[in-house]
C-alpha cells in the first residue's frame, strides 16, 4: 500500500556501461557498452566477454 509513484526509472539516467556492470560483463567491442553475455577463455587465462551482436570477436580468442 504505497502511495510513491512507480516511476523512478524517469528521472534516474544512469550510463549505459554502468547498468551492464552491475549484470556482471560489458560486451569488450570498443564502443559497445551492451552486456557481454558470452565469454571467451582459453584455460588459465582471462576470459573476454561479448554481446549477442559481437560475439564473433570472441572467436580470436579460443
Ligand atoms: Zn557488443
Amino acid at each position: 500500500m504505497s502511495d510513491e509513484p512507480a516511476r523512478l526509472a524517469d528521472g534516474m539516467t544512469p550510463a549505459p556501461r554502468e547498468r551492464a556492470r552491475v549484470l556482471g560483463h560489458v560486451c569488450e567491442h570498443a564502443g559497445c557498452v551492451k552486456h557481454g553475455g558470452f565469454g571467451f577463455a582459453r584455460p588459465r587465462q582471462e576470459p573476454h566477454w561479448f554481446c549477442f551482436e559481437h560475439r564473433d570477436d570472441g572467436e580470436r580468442y579460443l
